[in-house]
């Protein structure tokens, strides 16, 4: 978190130009006039609720029709379990990608993907990917792994009391299991991993979640294991959490990316190299030299894990079909691979350890993000597992994508193009 000293010092003299330190220590410092009204709170939406927000707002008439449109008035009761403090509904602009042919384990077929962006040249690039893929037939998709866990910490005075607590929790398990799963119909208590640290206990539980994203059901699942602890220990903590931030719930850690979280799946293609050459305008030796420098950039960069720009299609689709946005913090690492094969084509893989995915739950039953769902053939139950192998695949369309388009030299042009310029009539060549 350091600041170069030159940046330093031209960043202070233009802020003591702009504005003397007495006007600056005024405004840095904490006001004793009364705030202002406070936002009229609740989960309940209603017409008067929102109208009494809307009052408080210096909004225009026109920024409040485009916030609260007739279709967002008349749908209000379904945002009811998302959302406190509701006054309308943003609207993103969605592209549809594809088709994007997967094989996988639990996706199958041709998936035409939404994607909600502002990015310029983003849909444009997943597209041409997604083409490209199809057009040697698909990529093979596999979901390996599943689980998402919560992590609740407990203090105890001393080693010997962590001691005592493990032998008791440890024994345990069934007890643990059983109170879990009384909370939810779908999630699956599998494993605890047991951290300490000094005086300090961490259990990780570990659940399956079915087609739900699952964080609110460990959660709740969790709590009520740890009111159990807190009721039956022979050996009482002093302070116990219900997450004591060794989940890694919305952000990207080196566990996870070790292990899984949510979803871990990989997906793979091989492209010959004239359609390499006709699609991308390059060559699988390029596309892989390109790949070698970028991981190693990536290294020096310190990431996790090795990939060009996972971010991009993940939020897009996570946007788009009512995923919770915030998870693209842990599930948009992992491992993008390219070689050139012993025949001269190129294979392409990525792997995903930490995909937070769900087709039940959390955002996926909204108007808009249901549609999404439905658009690709994936809303509601059964289709979890197929979500998050598209998700990969996606991904791939996107690293091939982006790793032409460096390659052949058209990554500035695409976005001055279709950012700052005219459209483009065709989405060949398109980059993010
Ligand atoms: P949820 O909407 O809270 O729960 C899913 C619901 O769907 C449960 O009531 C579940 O019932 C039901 N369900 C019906 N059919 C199902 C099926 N086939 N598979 C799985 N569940 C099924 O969603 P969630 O996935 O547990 O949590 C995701 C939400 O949590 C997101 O909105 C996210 O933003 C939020 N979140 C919460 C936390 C937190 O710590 N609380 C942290 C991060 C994010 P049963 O439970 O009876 O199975």
């Amino acid at each position: 978190m350091a600041t170069h000293y030159r940046q330093a010092c031209d960043y202070l003299t233009q802020l003591t130009q702009a504005r003397s330190i007495e006007t600056l220590t005024h405004d840095l410092a904490a006001k004793s006039i009364a705030p202002a009204a406070k936002v009229p709170g609740g989960a309940r939406i209603s017409a008067e609720a929102i109208d009494r927000r809307w009052q408080l707002l210096d909004a225009s008439d026109q920024a409040r029709a485009n916030l609260l449109d007739a279709q967002t008035e008349a749908q209000m009761q379904r945002y009811e379990r998302n959302i406190e403090n509701f006054i309308g509904t943003v609207k993103l602009p969605i592209g549809i990608a594809g088709p994007l042919r997967v094989n996988g384990l639990f996706a199958q077929g041709d998936y035409y993907v939404p994607l909600a962006t502002t990015e310029a040249a983003l849909v444009a690039s997943y597209s041409r990917g997604a083409q490209l893929i199809s057009e040697v037939g698909g990529c093979t998709a596999m979901l390996l792994n599943e689980g998402v866990s919560r992590a609740p910490g407990f203090a105890f005075r001393n080693l010997e009391e962590v001691g005592k607590f493990m032998l008791w929790a440890i024994a345990q398990q069934t007890a643990f299991k059983q109170i879990a799963e009384s909370t939810t119909r779908h999630g699956k208590l599998t494993d605890m991993r047991i951290t300490v640290e000094g005086n300090h206990v961490y259990l990780d539980f570990q659940f399956t979640t079915g087609d739900a994203a699952g964080q609110n059901m460990v959660t709740i699942a969790t709590q009520a294991v740890c009111d159990y602890i807190r009721a039956e220990s022979p050996i009482a903590p002093q302070y116990a959490f219900v997450e004591a931030n060794l989940s890694g719930d919305k952000k990207a850690s080196a566990q996870s990316f070790l292990s899984v979280r949510g979803k871990k799946v990989t997906a793979e293609v091989t492209l010959p190299a004239e359609l390499v050459k006709k699609r991308l305008r390059s060559t699988p030796e390029q596309m892989v030299n390109y790949w070698r420098m970028s991981a190693i950039g990536g290294t020096l960069a310190g990431t996790i894990g090795v990939q060009g720009h996972y971010a991009n299609g993940l939020a897009a689709l996570f946007i788009a079909c009512g995923q919770d946005a915030a998870c693209v913090a842990e599930s948009a690492i992992g491992v993008t691979r390219f070689e050139v094969t012993e025949t001269g084509a190129l294979y392409a893989a990525v792997t995903l350890p930490n995909l937070i995915v769900g087709t039940v739950g959390g955002g996926t039953s909204l108007p808009s993000q249901q549609a999404c769902l439905e658009i690709l053939g994936l809303a509601g139950a059964g289709h979890a597992k197929a979500f998050a192998e598209v998700c990969a695949a996606l991904l791939l369309s996107g690293e091939l994508s982006i790793i032409g388009a460096m390659c052949s030299d058209e990554f500035a042009r695409a976005h001055q193009r279709l950012a700052r310029g005219r459209k483009a009539e065709s989405s060949a060549g398109e980059q993010p």
